[in-house]
This record gives structure tokens, sequence and C-alpha cells, in this order.
């Protein structure tokens, strides 16, 4: 079924010139209103809004498929694992959750309250704006959907124009499971995308590039709007001496290969020694050929390259080093084999810039006081991976270190658990998400103290004037001592 042939499917604003911004400002009016009048906050309308999202997942399940192939040349199996399950987790687990995550948590008391109650209420932000990339476009937009409509906003949804198949599904059919009242889904590239940021949201949560992720965060100061940004980066692989190359090569060319290597967590490179780089090579050789076959043009498991510019920009980095495995393009497929090279500079653009694209350089390191060196002398990375059978080895990379997520002796299988936190640190990002990290990311964690009415004298001890008695009093109530009482 194409979109075109959706029954009632819904006009979202596009923010084009010709269009003005009458429209947007409206729509952002109404979903306004609906917060302010309380629409979002019962647990009955986010359930049926959280309802909505599976059902949306369960009747368009082919349409999204077929538009994630269109995009991506996704193939079913790993649209299936890597964008349907994971939106229909996390729709599961927010309606199972939801009442508990809602409750107030009990704050612990002191003295001086101990007739009052403490308690955090966990309450939504208001009018809340989605930005999302390209390369999960499902994922990366429901998941962090599911999150925010839990946690009780209204929600602007901008998805990625390059992956304009699912963004089209997105935007005609989405709309029509959830409350248009409290939900809008909204077009455009950077321009537009930078006249919508021109807007007030009370939180926006952005998926992309560190690039991007600053003129976000510039737009968001201007109106002093918390955010949180899902950035990326170059993630360091590194491969130990005594490990087994077959199993590394297995592991690793399976993520680094995974959506044509354009996955934020992909390990970027792998950093070993000279004499495990030989060992790694005919392993990863057999991997790959194992994987895709010997055309692996030809593969039904390996997608293609979102557009024609980011093929370019991969094209042009197969030139950086020697090419030890693959190589072979072609641009009117988008095609790109998987790669890897070896004798890498620094210096080169593929050790530069992150790479998002089926290519895995191999860089040389004599120990792994030098590999840590090496990572640490770079911006922190959104993941960082340790291949090695000596858990010493796999420690030390963890405590001297810092990324967003962190795996040994595997890939970004942490992904497919909503109880870790998917977040960067310095320049791939700040805040967290999935699971119950959604629900508090997408909710103001509000302080709440509630005393008596009466009860008026106890006050007297913390009024002026301070005899000595008083004074020692105050000081005991408020010490750590009395702050333990619930
Ligand atoms: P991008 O930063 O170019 O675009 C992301 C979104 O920002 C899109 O919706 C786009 O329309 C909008 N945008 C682009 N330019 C803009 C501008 N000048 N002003 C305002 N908005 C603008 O990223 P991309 O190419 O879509 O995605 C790839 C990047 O995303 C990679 O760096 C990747 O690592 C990162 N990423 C991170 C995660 C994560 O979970 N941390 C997940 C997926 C992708």
């Amino acid at each position: 079924m194409s979109v075109k042939g959706v029954k009632g499917a819904v006009k979202q604003p596009r923010l084009e010139p010709a269009q003005g911004m009458d429209s947007v400002g409206d729509t952002l009016q109404r979903l306004r209103e609906s917060f302010s009048a309380g629409r979002t906050r019962p647990a009955e309308f986010r359930v049926t809004q959280l309802k909505g999202l599976g059902r949306f997942l369960r009747d368009n399940k082919q349409l999204l498929q077929e538009a994630l192939a269109r995009d991506l040349r996704k193939s079913a199996f790993e649209a299936d694992i890597s964008e349907f399950l994971m939106c229909q987790m996390e729709v599961t687990l927010a309606l199972k959750n939801l009442h508990t995550w809602m409750k107030d948590e009990p704050a612990t008391k002191n003295l001086l309250m101990l007739l009052s109650s403490t308690f955090i209420r966990k309450e939504p932000f208001g009018l809340v704006l989605i930005i999302t990339p390209w390369n999960y476009p499902l994922n990366l937009s429901l998941v962090p959907l599911v999150g925010a409509l839990a946690a009780g906003n209204c929600v602007v949804l901008k998805p990625s124009e390059i992956s304009t198949s699912t963004e089209k599904v997105l935007t005609e059919v989405l709309p029509q499971y959830l409350d248009q009242s409290c939900f809008a889904v909204m077009l455009g590239g950077p321009e537009e995308t930078g006249q919508l940021l021109e807007h007030k949201f009370d939180y926006i949560f952005f998926t992309g590039s560190p690039r991007v992720g600053r003129i976000v965060m510039t737009a968001a100061a201007k109106h002093l709007t918390p955010i949180t940004l899902e950035l990326g980066g170059k993630n360091p692989c590194y491969v130990d001496d005594n490990c087994d190359p077959e199993t590394v090569a297995n592991r690793v060319a399976f993520f680094r290969y995974f959506n044509t290597g354009q996955t934020c967590v992909a390990p970027d490179y792998v950093l070993c020694s000279p004499e495990m780089q030989e060992r790694l090579l005919p392993a990863l050789q057999s991997t790959i050929a194992r994987f895709f076959g010997e055309d692996p043009q030809s593969s039904p498991n390996l997608g293609r390259i979102i557009n024609d510019k980011h093929f370019q920009r991969l094209q042009g980095l197969l030139g950086c080093g020697r090419v030890a495995i693959g190589g072979q393009s072609d641009q009117s497929d988008r095609y790109i084999a998987p790669t890897v090279l070896v004798d890498v500079q620094e210096t080169e653009p593929v050790m530069q810039e992150e790479i998002f694209g089926p290519i895995l350089p191999i860089v040389n390191v004599r120990s792994l006081d030098e590999a840590i060196d090496f990572i640490n002398r770079r911006e922190k990375p959104l993941a960082l991976y340790a291949f090695s059978k000596s858990n010493k080895v796999v420690n030390e990379m963890l405590d001297r270190t810092s990324s967003g997520t962190f795996g040994s002796n595997d890939g970004f299988t942490y992904l497919t658990l909503p109880s870790l936190p998917l977040g960067g640190v310095g320049n791939s990002g700040m805040g967290r998400y999935h699971g119950k990290f959604s629900f508090n990311t997408f909710s103001h964690h509000r302080a709440c103290l509630l005393s008596p009415p009466g009860l008026e004298k106890l006050n007297d001890i913390h009024y002026p004037p301070y005899p000595d008695w008083k004074q020692r009093l105050v000081r005991w109530s408020l010490g750590p001592q009395s702050c333990t009482l619930l």
C-alpha cells in the first residue's frame, strides 16, 4: 500500500517559505492551548496515545518496511530488529509501567519538616520538539516520542527530510493514530528547521550530528529551553593481542556493516597491534564473504548509502590509507562494498570525521596504554568497544576513558535493553533516554514540600530572635543525622 493510497492521510504544516510561518504559529498555538487545558496530563489520555502508537506500528508495518527499503534498502529483518521491535518494546514498557513512573517519588525529610510531606512530582514540560536524523528514521522518531507522550507532553515531531519515504509515512499516517490537538509533524530541511527553532518550545530533543547540535543548542539558549542532544562521533574499538581473531571479526563486522555502517554507535575504527592486524585481516575477509557472499552488491543483507552526497563523501574516504578488503563502489546503485583500510594516517579524513558508512580503518598501536592515550586525545565518543580475554584490560579501558556507552567483546547489543540509557558525553551529546530514562528526560522533576497550615508553634524554633538553644536545635535539626526520615 502506498502512502498516497492511505485513506484520510493527514496534511501537516510544511515549513516552506511559500506558506509562511503562520500555519506553524497556529499549530504551535493549538498544541499550547491543549497543554494549558490539561488535556495531556491524565494517565488515561497518555495510555490512549501510547496504544495509538502501538497500533500505528502494527497496522502499517508493511508500509513502513517498504519506506525503509526505499530510503536505505534496509532488509526486512534489519528493519524488524532495529526499528519495529525496539519501538514496540518501548510502547509496551511504557504502557506497563506508566502508572508507576507517574507516581510521586517520596523524598527524605529532616526533623524541621517532620509533619510535612516531601516528594518529587514528575510533571510534563509542555510543548516538546523532537528533531530526528535519517539513519534509523522510525526508531529515532518513535522511541523519543514514546517518552514524550508518556510524560504527558504535547509534541512536534520534525523527521529527517533525507529519509523521504519514511518521512512521508510519519507525516501522513502517524497523526491519524494520535490526538492532533496535542501532536503535529512538521517538515523541512536546515532552513525550515532553523525557522521552527525560532519558536519557543519547553523542551527540545535532538538526534543528529554535533555540528547541527551546536546550532540547536544556540537556538535553545535564546529561550533558555532545556535540551537533550543525542549526537555522534568516532567510536574506537580496541582489540587486544590475546583475542580470537575469528570471533572479533564476526562481532566487529556485524556491528560495523549493520545498516551499511550508518549507525551512530557502530565501531568507527579498530585500534590494534600490527601483529593482531595481520591475524584479523584474513578473518575479516572470510567473515565479510560469509555474511554478504563473494559479491556483496548482490546480497539482500547489505543496504545502500542514503543519498548521493553521502555516497560521494564515503567514496572520497576510500582513498585514505590502503584498501585491504573491499573498496569497490557503484554510484548508480549508491553501493559501497564492506571495506577495511590499513596504513591509515591519523591526519587523513577517514580518521578526522565520523565515517557513517561501511568502511573500517585499522590504526596500529603498540600497547593498551597507547590505545587509551589515542582515545583520550580525541573528543569523548558516543560508544567505545574493547575486545580482550583479560578482564583487567577491559576494566582498564573502562576506568581510564569516557564515552556515552561501553561494550566489551560485543557491539551495540546494549541498545536492545531499555534498562540501559542511551546518551553521549561531551562532544557526543548530553542527556539520555530509552525506557524509564525517556520518561524522566521528558519530565520536569518538581521538588514539593507540603506543610500543615497550622502548628505554627513548631515554626517558632527557626524564627528570630536566635538564642543559643534555638541555634543549637535548628543546627541539629538540619544536620545530616536528621535527614534520613521518610
Ligand atoms: P544532521 O545533524 O545533519 O540532521 C539531523 C536533523 O537536523 C534533521 O532532521 C535535519 O533536518 C536537521 N538539520 C540539519 N541541518 C540543520 C540546521 N542547519 N539547522 C537546524 N536543523 C538542521 O544529522 P543526520 O545527517 O540526519 O544524521 C547523522 C548524524 O546523526 C551522525 O552524526 C550520527 O552519529 C548522529 N546520530 C546520533 C544518534 C544518537 O543516538 N546519538 C543516532 C543516530 C544518528
